[in-house]
């Protein structure tokens, strides 16, 4: 038998609860619901069942669904969690609190210049390739710190908040594992490096791997089918 959104929601947060607990955390974990391909109706099942922050990884599905759901909904938040174009910022920063997606300079410095110009504030996270198979992302530290560097200015509209990663596709629980493990440790480099910066965020772990993620730091898991179900 299928089971509901709320189920599915409230048994994912049974097990990041778990998670932590058995990891000795006290702080909070936030669970993302990833609501790509799926539809206005079934994302306000999840938001009846508690669930306040969404993903989207495309731009034009998101401003399909969005600007009906924050008409008719309070309190519910939209970060961009895919491959981001340049030309597509304009498009996208209007209906996000946060792009975790930011993983090439040009993109930021495409931002920064919006932001700017609209007198926008967006948070972001820093996109790191940390596995093998995953294709997205600053693939090595010095390029991460670069682009800490044009996030300095205090004043900037432009916020960098932390930082995101995707595991191997792999039942490999150890490869997930060091995954995860680098981009904890990379955060702890780049907070001494910029240690003005509130560099809090590690938006890591999927639905296949969100309490290995939760084991290893995340404060923040992006889970798509394990609340609705396999995407068609
Ligand atoms: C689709 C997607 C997810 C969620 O994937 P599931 O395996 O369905 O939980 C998480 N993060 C990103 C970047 C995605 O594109």
């Amino acid at each position: 038998m299928k089971i509901t959104v709320k189920e599915a929601v409230q048994a994912v947060q049974e097990r990041i609860n778990s998670a932590r607990i058995r990891s000795g955390r006290t702080d909070a974990v936030k669970l993302m619901a990833v609501s790509k391909f799926h539809s206005i109706q079934e994302i306000e099942q999840a938001i009846e069942a508690g669930i306040s922050l969404f993903g989207e990884n495309r731009v034009q599905e998101a401003l399909l669904k969005f600007p009906e759901l924050f008409a008719a909904r309070k309190g519910i938040e939209l970060h961009m969690i895919g491959t981001l174009q340049r030309n597509k910022v304009k498009s996208i920063v209007p209906l996000v609190s946060c792009i975790q997606s930011v993983d090439r300079i040009q993109l930021i410095e495409e931002i920064i210049r919006f932001c700017s110009a609209r007198q926008k504030k967006v948070d972001i996270l820093l996109e790191v390739h940390t596995g093998e198979e995953s294709k997205s992302g600053f693939l090595d530290e010095e390029q991460v710190m670069r682009a800490l560097d044009l996030l300095t200015d205090p004043a900037s509209f432009v916020i960098p908040r932390g930082f995101m990663t995707m595991a191997p596709f792999t039942n490999n629980e150890n490869d997930i594992r060091l995954s995860f493990k680098k981009l904890y440790s990379m955060q702890q480099r780049a907070r001494q490096r910029f240690p003005s910066m509130q560099l809090d965020e590690l938006s890591m772990g999927m639905s296949n791997d969100f309490e290995i993620a939760v084991e290893e730091g995340a404060t923040l898991v992006r889970v798509g089918s394990a609340i609705f179900g396999n995407r068609e």
